[in-house]
């Protein structure tokens, strides 16, 4: 996606450690113009009528899903960061490793959010290692919900997620593919 290309470059930036800052329009400050346009880019590379929940995870997902769910006129959920595995038995929970904090997580769902007649797309900002794409689709399948396909605004297509999510039969979509990045020279992106 061009405009979101043009924007990584003029205001993205590479941190050492492959750390990409996006949060002067992406997930701090957020620029609704280009939520918008993302949201509308995401209907047209999901154009499955049966789409009918958004999951996503808190807290920088919920936005874009938010944008995104109105033009697939339907409801989001997210994924809570939990301080444990919750063990009454009325949510669905997984561990998510963190790319970015470099720690383990919880993240629970209710099971009155999700269930088996749900066709989910799962939306995140950022795809790096998968750890948490991967932690909301053993969610989606712990429901038996069906998997429409996964919406990323930025995916770091250096390191494995895409191929690990992608490799499971996912249907990915990513507005913006990185191949490779520096604190010297920015961004290249995949074409
Ligand atoms: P993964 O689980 O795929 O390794 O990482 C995905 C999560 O880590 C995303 O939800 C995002 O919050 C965070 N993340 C991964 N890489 C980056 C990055 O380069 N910049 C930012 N801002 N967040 C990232």
């Amino acid at each position: 996606m061009q405009l979101l290309e043009d924007r990584i470059r003029k205001d993205g930036i590479v941190k050492e450690g492959g750390v990409l800052k996006v949060d002067s329009f992406l997930n701090h400050q957020l620029d609704i113009e280009l939520y918008n346009e993302i949201g509308k880019e995401f209907r047209r590379l999901f154009p499955d009528k049966g789409i009918n929940k958004i999951l996503t995870i808190e807290a920088s997902g919920i936005g874009i899903a938010c944008i995104t769910a109105q033009y697939f006129n339907c409801p989001v959920v997210f994924a809570k960061k939990a301080q444990s595995i919750n063990i009454d038995g009325e949510v669905y929970s997984t561990t998510i490793e963190s790319f970015t904090h470099k720690r383990s997580y919880n993240v629970i769902v209710s099971k009155r959010f999700l269930s088996n007649d749900d066709n989910i797309l799962i939306i995140d900002d950022f795809l790096a290692n998968g750890c948490a794409l991967l932690g909301l689709i053993d969610i989606v399948r712990s429901s038996g919900a069906s998997i429409a396909g996964a919406g990323i605004v930025i995916e770091k297509g250096f390191q494995k997620g895409g191929e690990l999510v992608r490799s499971k039969g996912i249907h990915v979509e990513s507005l913006a593919i990185i191949d490779d990045m520096s604190v010297e020279d920015g961004c290249t992106f995949r074409h």
